[in-house]
């Protein structure tokens, strides 16, 4: 756990949250904010900064963290519908807390701005 980080906080449930899902190695909860009518974070419990942290020792974890949030989406009735899932990386995609996360949007129809 790092200190003044919010999703530590978060993940170790000293700062309350809309929880979704929680096992050994993940948390989800409601993004406070959301930008679509389902937007939930799915943010490792170890913290790290971003994806870029990331190596093959991660493997296991990561494929984790993607077959956890494609449970979540079904659970949440996202599967016929669709789905985006992002992880922001860094002051280029606009991360502003630094601590992994994935952003799972669903529940209406997603615009992609690829430039
Ligand atoms: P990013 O810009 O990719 O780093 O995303 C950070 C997200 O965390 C934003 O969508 C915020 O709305 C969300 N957020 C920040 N603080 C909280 C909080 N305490 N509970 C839930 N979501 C939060």
């Amino acid at each position: 756990m790092a200190e003044d980080c919010i999703f530590c906080k978060i993940a170790n449930h000293q700062i309350p949250s809309d929880f979704v899902y929680e096992d050994d190695l993940v948390v989800a909860f409601r993004d406070l904010s959301p930008v679509a009518p389902t937007h939930i974070l799915i943010v490792p419990k170890e913290h790290k900064l971003n994806l870029s942290e990331y190596g093959k020792e991660d493997e296991q974890l990561l494929g984790h963290i993607l077959t956890t949030t494609a449970h979540i989406a079904r659970e949440l009735g996202l599967e016929e519908s669709g789905y985006r899932v992002i992880t922001n990386t860094g002051p280029d995609a606009g991360q502003s807390v630094m601590h992994t996360h994935f952003h799972l949007l669903g529940g209406r129809k997603l615009n992609f701005d690829k430039q």
